[in-house]
C-alpha cells in the first residue's frame, strides 16, 4: 500500500502549503465531471484521506512516527473527518451524489409508530382481558382522502425548481466554487406545490383524531409487556400508511397477591390452635373457592403450593403456582380461663421456657442464608 505522500505525489518533507496545493490539483482532476472513470471515486477517496491525515499537524506526526494514523486505520468515512473547518463529507456528497439527487421527494410517507400505556389489574394479567382504549393519532384526512388538495384540484409542478424538488447552489470550498443540490425551499423538495389545499387538513392529508378501540390483552402480560398493533399508529402524510401502535402494559399492584414471575404469593394467617391441631380452610382465590389442608403441627413460614393457580405463561402453555405462606398467630388479649388453660398446657408439655439457645437454622433464616451466602 502506497504512503499518503505517494498518493498525493509529494515528498515526506513537503510543507503544509505544498500538500494543500497537491491535493487541490488532484481533487479537481478526479472530479467526476472531468474524470467519469469508474475508479475516480475510489482515487478521490484515497487522495482526500491522505490529505485529511497530512493536513492535520498532529495526525501527520502520528502518521510519520507509526506509519498509520491513530495506530489503527479506521478507513475513510468514519467519525472525525469533519473537523478543521472543512467538511469532507459535504464534498463527497457534492461530487458523488450521496446527498440523494434522485429527484423530488415523495409527499407520501409511512407514519410513525405510536405508544400508549394501559393499566390492568393483576387478575387481568392472570386471565387476559379485553380492554377499551381511547387512541389519539393522526388519521388520513377523510375529506381529501390523503390527496391534500381541495375538491378535484391536483398538486401543480413547482415553478422554482421545475419539478425536480432541488435547487443548485454554489458553495465555496477548498476546491473553489462547487455546485451543491439542496431541497427547493418553495416546494420543500416535493417538486409540486398544493395551490388549493384541503380545508380540513390544511394540505397535510391527515388530521388528528381520537378513536375508541378494544384490544385483547393476553393472559400472562407483565408491566412493560408491549402489544404491537400493526397499522394502528400515526397515519403518514398525504395518505401514507400508518405506523404501528404499541400498547405498553402496566399491571397494578394487588392488595393481596405479590407476583414473582408467573407465581403468586399470599399470606394466610392461621390461629395457633389451628396450626397445632390442623384444619381444613376454604380460601377465595382468582379461581374461586379452594379447600386447603393445614396439617397438624404447621409452623409459621410453611408454604402450601396450589399448583397452576398462578399467572398464565405468556408464551407457551400452563400457569404458575399460587404459594400460600402460612403465618401462625399467637393469641393476644386472653381472658383468665384461656390463660389458665395455656399455662396448664405448658406445664403438661414441660415448656416452662426460661433458657433459650440460639440457632442459625430453619425457616426464614435458612432462606436468608441461601440468598446471602454464609452469615
Ligand atoms: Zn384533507
Ligand atoms: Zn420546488
Amino acid at each position: 500500500m502506497s504512503s499518503h505522500y505517494d498518493v498525493l505525489g509529494v515528498s515526506p518533507e513537503a510543507t503544509g502549503e505544498e500538500i494543500k496545493k497537491a491535493y487541490r490539483k488532484l481533487a479537481r482532476n478526479l472530479h467526476p465531471d472531468m474524470n467519469p472513470g469508474p475508479d475516480a471515486s475510489d482515487r478521490f477517496k484515497a487522495v482526500t484521506h491522505a490529505y485529511e491525515v497530512l493536513s492535520d499537524p498532529q495526525k501527520r506526526r502520528v502518521y510519520d512516527t507509526t506509519g498509520n494514523e491513530n495506530g489503527n486505520d479506521s478507513g475513510f468515512g468514519g467519525a472525525g473527518h469533519a473537523g478543521q473547518g472543512f467538511a469532507f463529507q459535504d464534498i463527497f456528497d457534492t461530487f458523488f451524489g450521496a446527498g440523494g439527487s434522485s429527484g423530488p421527494a415523495s409527499r407520501v410517507r409511512r407514519g410513525q409508530d405510536a405508544l400508549i400505556s394501559v393499566r390492568v389489574e393483576l387478575k387481568d394479567a392472570v386471565f387476559g382481558v379485553n380492554k377499551k382504549l381511547d387512541v389519539d393519532t393522526a388519521v388520513t384526512c377523510p375529506t381529501c382522502e390523503g390527496s391534500c388538495c381541495r375538491g378535484n384540484s391536483q398538486p401543480e409542478r413547482c415553478d422554482i425548481c421545475g419539478g425536480s424538488g432541488q435547487v443548485q447552489r454554489a458553495v465555496r470550498s477548498i476546491l473553489g466554487q462547487v455546485m451543491t443540490a439542496a431541497p427547493c425551499g418553495s416546494c420543500e423538495g416535493f417538486g409540486t406545490v398544493i395551490k388549493d389545499p384541503c380545508n380540513e387538513c390544511n394540505g397535510q392529508g391527515r388530521i388528528r383524531s381520537r378513536r375508541s378501540m378494544t384490544i385483547k390483552v393476553p393472559a400472562g402480560v407483565a408491566t412493560g409487556t408491549r402489544i404491537q398493533l400493526g397499522g394502528q399508529g400515526e397515519a403518514g402524510p398525504a395518505g401514507g400508511p400508518a405506523g404501528d401502535l404499541y400498547v405498553e402494559i402496566r399491571v397494578n399492584n394487588d392488595a393481596t397477591y405479590v407476583r414473582d414471575g408467573d407465581d403468586l404469593h399470599a399470606t394466610l394467617n392461621i390461629p395457633m390452635t389451628a396450626a397445632a391441631l390442623g384444619t381444613e380452610v376454604s380460601l377465595e382465590t382468582f379461581d374461586g373457592g379452594q379447600q386447603i389442608d393445614v396439617k397438624a403441627g404447621t409452623q409459621s413460614g410453611e408454604i402450601i403450593t396450589l399448583k397452576g393457580l398462578g399467572v398464565t405463561h405468556l408464551r407457551g402453555y400452563g400457569r404458575g403456582d399460587l404459594k400460600v405462606h402460612l403465618q401462625v398467630e399467637t393469641p393476644v388479649r386472653m381472658d383468665q380461663a384461656q390463660e389458665d388453660l395455656l399455662r396448664q398446657l405448658a406445664k403438661l408439655r414441660s415448656e416452662q421456657y426460661t433458657e433459650g439457645k440460639l440457632a442459625a437454622s430453619g425457616g426464614m433464616f435458612a432462606k436468608l442464608r441461601d440468598r446471602l451466602g454464609n452469615f
